[in-house]
């Protein structure tokens, strides 16, 4: 991978080191004080682009951005420690975001436009990481099979009824892993485990590859049931290919446990890291990303729904699906109960 952000570090480093140490603070202030914000991002969405044009036509600040999967980069950021580089770590899925913070690699950030912006609810409690766009997890069905009333809350997917026909990503992911967390804190362990145990005995194949893949597979007639989270769907309703065209046809969507407790709903965000060199820059970004211009990007680019509440779509399909009731948890407890949940998958061989 390449890496402009270490070799400038690098050549300031060897730069230092030969002009003495009496100049290395300066070089450290200049390297501060460079309009430039270092982003390490798991977010692997290619219209993400867009508010990174964004923040550096508001601000003046250009970003080096540094991409890679959702762990390896926490693993990175992890053990390059005080030396780190980067400023603000993105990624996606609460139970990232909380065990970056149990890491203590963020660092915990007063900010106004942040506080009042952001629900008290998609943010940690010590402001160590924010919430800039919610995902649904919900439910895909095979019209011609299956009735929505059928599959209208997740306790729904344990039902022996469905041996055979649901599909879902394995048990490990964090989307499936923080779904199940809500279950246990629903429902407690005991009732969470027997859910679990009536989910894997109903599963169709093996689980394998993303939600997209859920999604063609219920097409495709392997299954009739899928869990996905909902901008997948939606990319496939906005795109112009005819195999999506007619797989949106066939397959439609349930948002779950509208008579009770509301749908699963999660997180993708990120915080201003502990050793980050240029936070200032970084505090800027992540209040922009929560001004209704960012936000209004979430949306229309990703198809993820605004965590800041009132702002625009502008996105016809995700308006569509109109208002619904969304699971209240405080999302920092989804995180705690994360290890738990995928005990419990093991148990029940939910691979
Ligand atoms: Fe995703």
């Amino acid at each position: 991978m390449l890496d402009p952000i270490h070799n400038t570090r690098k050549i300031f480093t060897s730069t230092a080191l030969l002009a003495a140490f009496v100049v290395a603070p300066w070089i450290e202030e200049a390297l501060a004080q460079e309009k430039v914000l270092n982003l390490y991002t798991a977010r692997h969405y290619a219209t993400d682009e867009s508010f990174y044009t964004g923040y550096t036509k508001v601000t003046g600040i250009k970003i080096n951005r540094i991409e890679g999967g959702e762990d390896a980069l926490f693993e990175r950021i992890k053990s390059e420690g005080a030396n780190s580089p980067a400023d603000v770590f993105l990624t996606v899925d609460v139970a990232r975001l909380w065990r970056a913070e149990q890491a203590g690699i963020f660092e915990s950030l007063e900010s106004e436009p942040l506080n009042k912006r952001i629900p008290a609810h998609y943010r940690d409690a010590d402001n160590k990481w924010f919430g800039f766009s919610a995902r649904a997890r919900v439910i895909a069905y095979d019209q011609k099979k299956i009735k929505p009333a059928q599959v209208e809350r997740y306790e729904d997917l344990a039902n022996s009824k469905w041996k055979g026909e649901i599909c879902t990503r394995p048990s490990s992911h964090p989307y499936n892993l923080s779904l199940i967390s809500s279950m246990i804190l629903h429902l407690g362990e005991e009732k969470a485990t027997e859910w679990a145990r009536g989910v894997a005995n109903n599963l169709a194949r093996q689980p394998r590859g993303g939600d997209t893949d859920q999604l063609q597979a219920v097409g495709a007639g392997e299954c009739s049931i899928a869990l996905s989270n909902h901008y997948y769907y939606v990319r496939l309703m906005r795109s112009e290919k005819p195999a999506d065209r007619a797989l949106v046809e066939k397959v439609k969507l349930v948002w779950p446990n509208q008579d009770g407790r509301g749908t699963h709903v999660n997180i993708s965000g990120g915080g201003i890291l502990r050793h980050a060199p240029h936070r200032d820059a970084g505090v800027k970004f992540l209040e922009y990303l929560a001004s209704d211009a960012a936000q209004t990007l979430f949306a229309k680019g990703n198809n993820e729904w605004p965590t800041v509440p009132g702002v625009k779509l502008a996105n016809p399909e995700l308006e569509s699906f109109g208002k619904f009731k969304t699971d209240t948890l405080p999302l920092a407890d989804l995180g705690k109960t994360q290890a738990t949940a995928q005990r419990i998958a093991d148990k029940v061989g939910w691979k």
